[in-house]
């Protein structure tokens, strides 16, 4: 990988070992998300993904587009698009100019940093739930804020 690449480089002329190094690991896209419908805000909720494992990666990876439609493929132009991604989200920071957070594993070198700083999504209180025990009428509860 160069050195600094997120800093020097714009995401499509990254490698692909690049790109990947770019995702924090934070999960938080896996989160379900819903939007208002006059506002157009998008709020996260604690609902989890049902393949989404407790090492915060996803257990169908290569399946994932025709497992669950609602996933998706981050591209350079959906980093740039996609305005509910999450803050933090180094795809999002990098595609607008922003630096990457201190906490960032490329900037301290370990991914435990990104969870020393509490962001992965396991670390959340109360805990996420799977989409699976989520009953339709009760989603409002597990409103978390926005990204
Ligand atoms: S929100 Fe961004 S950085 Fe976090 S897991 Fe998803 S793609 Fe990776
Ligand atoms: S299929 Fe995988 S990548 Fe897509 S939302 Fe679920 S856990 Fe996340």
């Amino acid at each position: 990988m160069r050195t600094k690449f997120w800093k020097y480089y714009p995401l499509d002329e990254l490698s692909q070992e690049e790109w990947e190094a770019l995702c924090d690991g934070c999960a938080k896209c896996c989160l379900t998300k819903f939007e208002d419908e006059e506002t157009h805000e998008v709020w996260y909720s604690s609902i989890h993904c049902q393949y989404l494992g407790k090492d915060c990666r996803c257990q169908v990876y290569d399946q994932r587009l025709t497992k669950v439609p609602g996933c998706i493929e981050m591209t350079p132009a959906a980093a740039k698009d996609y305005d509910w991604l999450p803050e933090s989200c180094a795809y999002r920071r990098v595609a607008l100019g922003q630096p990457l957070p201190n906490w960032h594993p490329l900037i301290t070198g370990s991914r435990q940093s990104m969870e020393r700083k509490g962001q992965s999504v396991w670390q959340l209180d109360p805990a996420p739930i799977c989409e699976t025990q989520v009953n339709d009428e009760h989603w409002q509860d597990y409103i978390i804020g926005k990204g």
